[in-house]
């Protein structure tokens, strides 16, 4: 008898019998010792010959533990499941990040959220892309490259090598950001058509893009150039093809300015390329530092005779000597990062790490 008590309070006692059946060694245990309980008190009822309705309860009653015993065992299988399930998506998560990338913030709701634009056009000089200051002259070219001679005709840009954009380029290849890099590539696309408009760019027929070795770009894990090329060949709904190929060179990513300039004469035409003889030829690039790796890739485009060369960058380092009359003069209007980052000195890549983290 004492054993059926001891089963009815098992059985009103539901969340410890359930904690019990999720201990793996114990569930099997504990369900077979309430089922011999169960024939054992059954089987005593039959001895003692006791009446027939009270033996009806404790068949009710032991049917009862049973059930609830079922429902344990059940719902303690469904908890161990749902643990491996979780298990193995951390596990495929953690693959994930490592053999095909980190996970980066959906990009045009992170522009949207930290209320980044492109800057206007006439902020920047036309030739060289430069961020022109208030008393320098829209026309010519600016103080840096007035004079000179350029292979290209025209430079966009999206803006100034500063935060958050110092942050976002060098992101999308280092990460392998593909959702920034599209959304870039769409403001530039946006940014070209704005200018084709004012008359400050030729209609491109034709979008190509600076490359990277393939070594590099299967380290990587993207050709960010590309990516942000075919989203802007995409919104201008011009063809984007690859026209030049890169030999190996020392890394742009951790050199100074003059290392760059050294690195001259890497890229060289493709063959098979003569669709694209005497078209007017928009370059795209994520960064412009010195102009000379622009200025290697129109030289390799120069024997295709195009009518014309013009270069679309994400963003523009300016001159140290301007970063610093800008840091001088700098004001505390604008944006938050725009203050920072002159306030820094930035604008420059070998000084990405300006400002907070904007991904
Ligand atoms: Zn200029």
């Amino acid at each position: 008898m004492w054993r059926v008590f001891l089963c009815a309070i098992l059985t009103h006692d539901r969340g410890h019998l359930m904690q019990s059946a999720r201990l793996p060694d114990c569930r099997s245990g504990l369900h077979g010792q309430i089922e011999a309980w169960r024939s054992e008190a059954l089987k005593g009822d039959e001895d003692m010959s006791v009446g027939d309705s009270e033996s009806t309860g404790r068949e009710q009653a032991a049917t009862e533990l049973a059930r609830a015993t079922r429902t344990a065992c059940r719902e303690a299988s469904h908890a161990r499941r749902d643990a491996r399930k979780r298990r193995r998506l951390l596990f495929l998560r953690g693959l994930d990040a490592t053999l095909f990338g980190h996970r980066m913030p959906e990009a045009a709701f992170l522009a949207e959220q930290v209320g980044w634009h492109r800057d206007c056009m006439d902020d920047s000089c036309v030739k060289c892309g430069t961020t022109l200051f208030r008393f320098e002259s829209r026309e010519g070219g600016c103080g840096e490259c007035r004079g000179r001679r350029a292979l290209h005709e025209a430079v966009i840009r999206l803006g100034r090598y500063a935060p958050p954009l110092s942050q976002w380029v060098p992101a999308v290849k280092s990460r392998a950001w593909f959702s920034m890099a599209h959304h870039l590539g769409r403001e530039l696309g946006q940014q070209a058509r704005d200018a084709v408009y004012a008359g400050r760019l030729p209609q491109p027929e034709l979008v190509t893009w600076v490359p990277v070795h393939w070594i590099r770009r299967l380290w990587r894990g993207i050709d960010h150039a590309q990516t942000i090329a075919r989203a802007t060949a995409n919104e201008l709904g011009v063809p984007c093809c690859s026209l030049l190929a890169a030999r190996w060179s020392r890394g742009q990513v951790h050199g100074d300015r003059r290392q760059r300039t050294s690195n001259a004469g890497r890229f060289h035409l493709k063959r098979g390329v003569q669709h694209a003889m005497a078209r007017h030829i928009l370059l795209v690039d994520d960064v412009q530092t010195t102009g000379t790796t622009a200025q290697d890739a129109f030289r390799a485009l120069r024997d295709l005779r195009p009518k014309s060369l013009s270069l679309a960058v994400c963003a523009v380092s300016d001159p140290p000597r301007r970063n610093a009359l800008r840091a001088s003069q700098s004001t505390p209007r604008g944006p938050r990062w725009e203050s920072r980052g002159e306030a820094s000195g930035g604008g420059s890549p070998e000084s990405e790490a300006n400002g907070p983290r904007m991904y």
